[in-house]
């Protein structure tokens, strides 16, 4: 106990029946997990060391029960739900491995046992080389699932909302479009049978069949009806057909039911549910994207500073959510055309966070991040409202603000960027003006195009 870094007790444990050939004087060796929760141990690192069809099991467990969500897992063999719940493999030099994860514990600051999503940041950051991938599941009809939040008792159905809405608030982002599925519009399952059928009569009793098309009379029919002994003729008005584009031809139209005898070029695609057997029109299917996700920098923040205050720490007054900034700017619009008011909206936003970040080193760079936020919330009135999107950054609604005071205002902000040369964060704040009466429908479009028409101040 000579340091602070050794003040918490640190316990390591391997569990099951394989012993490594030199066993550590670290560890403690168990047969099962069940001493832990029986004693409450609370380890920091844990090996697993059995057959895999009991190891999926005991990852489960322990990822499920609040003592062991969090900490270092180390296996010897992977299993199929391994990837998904472990950190990797145990060999032996995992003692870099464990610092990593020892130091990062050691910067938490965010209480997180009793909140989902708080578990989850804390999760990302505690492994950095952790991606939240979901996991396909034939048999079960959402598809796919997150292992780790199954085991945390998040149902598959719910968990794609939920990430969606961290997403939003930039908690986490999406690392890559892992798949796109369909589910049933009326019970959401995503065993559908794609079935085609007739587009006259909808039956199912369809196929490919050779027609030809007589020119004398227009008669459409099926190949084998116009075969004779010696060539062909029309079975409808007996003409002899000798070359086809002048007698007659192939129509593209080759596919035949036999429930209504009418033929046709494309059939009907309908998505039959297993589950609920309602008949889907492909239009209808809920189409939902499947991401994997690893932390964002509000997320890092959050776990960093134990607060869910967001990049953009807002004092005074809270930040609106999108719909109600969204709403507001609306309103003002219409007030300020009809009374003649001008107003200003602003969007602040950092370019290169994450490479700044990375350039920086996360402790030091979150610093310099830190003063120059503060600078920009200097600037923040009483008035002013605030939201914070993650495709345009801060958003401000400066009331009774032209546009020309703006620069004033901002120029404060690029002062501190040009006192700090070690510090490269690319802030880009762009103006536009109220009121404008090309709204249109849609006010983030709005707000998207017309930010995208201004220049950076
Ligand atoms: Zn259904
Ligand atoms: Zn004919
Ligand atoms: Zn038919």
């Amino acid at each position: 106990m000579s340091n602070d870094g050794e003040l918490f007790q640190e316990l390591f444990l391997w569990i099951g029946q394989d012993l490594p050939k030199t066993t550590d004087a670290k560890f403690e060796y168990l047969q099962t997990p069940n001493e832990i929760i029986v004693k409450q141990l609370l380890p920091d690192c844990i090996v697993l060391s059995m057959p895999t069809e009991v190891q999926d099991e005991v990852l489960m467990t322990l990822r499920h029960h609040e003592l062991t969500s969090h900490c270092l897992i180390l296996v010897l063999q992977d299993s199929p739900l391994s990837p998904y719940l472990a950190n990797g493999t145990w060999d032996e030099d995992y003692t870099q491995h464990y610092q990593t994860y020892k130091s990062r514990k050691q910067q938490i600051k965010l209480r997180y046992y009793d909140d989902n999503a708080y578990k989850l940041l804390a999760y990302l950051w505690l492994h950095p080389e952790f991606i939240l991938t979901p996991q396909s599941v034939p048999s079960s009809s959402t598809l796919f699932n997150y292992p780790l939040l199954n085991s945390w008792g998040i149902a598959p159905e719910e968990s794609f909302s939920w990430l969606t809405s961290l997403k939003r608030k930039g908690w986490i982002e999406s690392n890559s479009l892992i798949n796109r599925v369909r589910f049933c519009g009326a019970c959401q399952s995503g065993h559908l049978n794609y079935i085609d059928t007739c587009p006259q009569c909808q039956s199912i009793e369809i196929e490919m069949q050779a027609s030809l098309h007589c020119f004398n009379c227009g008669h459409i029919g099926k190949q084998d009806r116009f075969k004779k002994k010696l060539g062909l003729s029309c079975p409808n008005c007996t003409q002899n057909l000798r070359h086809i584009g002048v007698d007659y031809d192939r129509p593209i139209e080759n596919q035949h039911c036999s429930g209504c005898d009418s033929i046709f070029i494309e059939a009907n695609v309908d998505a039959e549910c297993l589950h609920c057997k309602v008949h889907n029109k492909l239009a209808d299917l809920q189409v939902r994207n499947i991401y994997d996700y690893r932390l964002e920098t509000t997320g890092r923040r959050i776990v960093r500073q134990g607060k869910d205050q967001g990049l953009f720490a807002l004092l005074p007054g809270d930040a609106m959510t999108n719909t109600q900034f969204d709403w507001l700017i609306t309103w003002q619009n219409q007030l300020a055309i009809r009374h003649g008011h001008e107003h200003t909206i602003v969007s602040i936003q950092m370019l290169n966070l994450n490479a700044f970040l990375a350039q920086e080193g996360e402790t030091k760079g979150f610093a310099h991040l830190d003063a120059l936020l503060e600078r920009i919330r200097s600037t923040i009135r009483n008035t002013d409202a605030c939201s914070y999107s993650p495709i345009h950054g801060l958003l401000l609604f400066l009331p009774f603000t032209k546009i020309d005071q703006i620069k004033v205002i901002y120029s404060k902000i690029f002062e501190l960027k040009s006192r700090q040369t070690v510090s490269n964060i690319e802030v880009s704040i762009r103006a536009i003006a109220l009121p404008d009466k090309n709204w249109g429908d849609d006010v983030q479009i709005w707000l998207t195009d017309k930010l995208a028409s201004v220049e950076s101040l």
